[in-house]
């Protein structure tokens, strides 16, 4: 059993998505890999439950064996459910936009391509799995582009820093909608649990300096940033966020350094660099 809703993944729309399922990387997967490490060998395979809109649909997550052709150290794990089957219909309905998108696109390739485009940038849709309380059974959530964009609306012109402490309590605005709050709380409850996921992820320690900040207490106080500030990029992917300690985040919100994603260093405006001690995901 774990807490009704651990995040597991969150995935972009493409055609496989829609049609048969879909492949999870297994590095710096804590949930999933926790949930998989144990029942799962290269090659094995489980049936699952799909909990989608009030319906349970059947699955199965495979350990795909691809050691002997790619020489993969990693393990290969896909959710697989049958192909445009009773789940895969209902993504296509859910995703009718991006559904008719890559159909489309499928339409105008060159003959023998096999090669599909991604949804332009402000087209994006997502999928979002979680944990349920039944241990064989997880949740879809769908993020569509209305969501991401009614967002949009309610968070122009906020204060990133403020807007990063809030979320995770929620964000209270007198001036939006309930409509508007409803179908925006799936994307802020995403955004809190990737926040929580890393925070677990480096055991509650800053990334930048790597304290663990308030242990003396009993306590640990630690906070998600976002690399690219969500309230422009609306981008809440785990490797748009990054784990400080209070004082690096107000430091960085005050300073503004540039963060050098090669290096995986901060280069402040008065040419001080730091590099992060902690990394795993970035
Ligand atoms: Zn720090
Ligand atoms: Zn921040």
């Amino acid at each position: 059993m774990h807490d009704r809703n651990e995040y597991i993944y969150k995935k972009e729309v493409n055609w496989s998505l829609l049609t048969e399922g879909m492949t999870l990387p297994v590095e710096n997967q804590i949930v999933f890999g926790r949930l998989v490490n144990g029942f799962l060998q290269k090659g094995e395979q489980k049936a699952i439950h799909i909990y989608l809109n009030g319906k349970v649909y059947d699955a199965k997550v495979v350990n795909v064996n691809y050691n002997q052709k790619y020489q993969r150290k990693h393990d290969v794990l896909q959710i697989r459910y049958p192909k445009n089957g009773e789940l895969a219909r209902e993504l296509q309905k859910l995703y009718a936009s991006s559904y008719s998108y890559f159909l489309n696109a499928r339409k105008l390739r060159p003959e023998g391509s096999r090669s599909i485009p991604k949804l332009p940038e402000n087209a994006k849709e997502y999928l979002v799995i979680y944990t349920t309380i039944y241990d064989d059974t997880y949740e879809f959530e769908t993020i569509e582009t209305n969501e991401v964009s009614t967002l949009k609306e309610i968070v122009v012109g906020k204060s990133e820093y403020s807007f990063e402490l809030d979320y995770s309590i929620d964000i209270k605005d007198e001036t939006s909608t309930i409509i508007e709050v409803q179908k925006t709380s799936k994307i802020r409850k995403l955004n809190r649990k990737i926040g929580e996921y890393l925070k677990e992820l480096y055991g509650y320690r800053c990334q930048i300096c790597g304290r663990l900040i308030g242990e003396e207490y009993g306590s640990h106080i630690v906070e998600a940033h976002h690399i690219d500030y969500f309230v422009k990029s609306l981008n809440n992917n785990a490797d748009n966020q990054m784990i400080v300690c209070p004082n690096h985040h107000r430091i960085i919100h005050d300073a503004n350094p540039t963060f050098d994603r090669t290096e995986i260093l901060y280069v402040y405006p008065n040419g001080y660099q730091e590099k992060l001690k902690l990394n795993k995901h970035l």
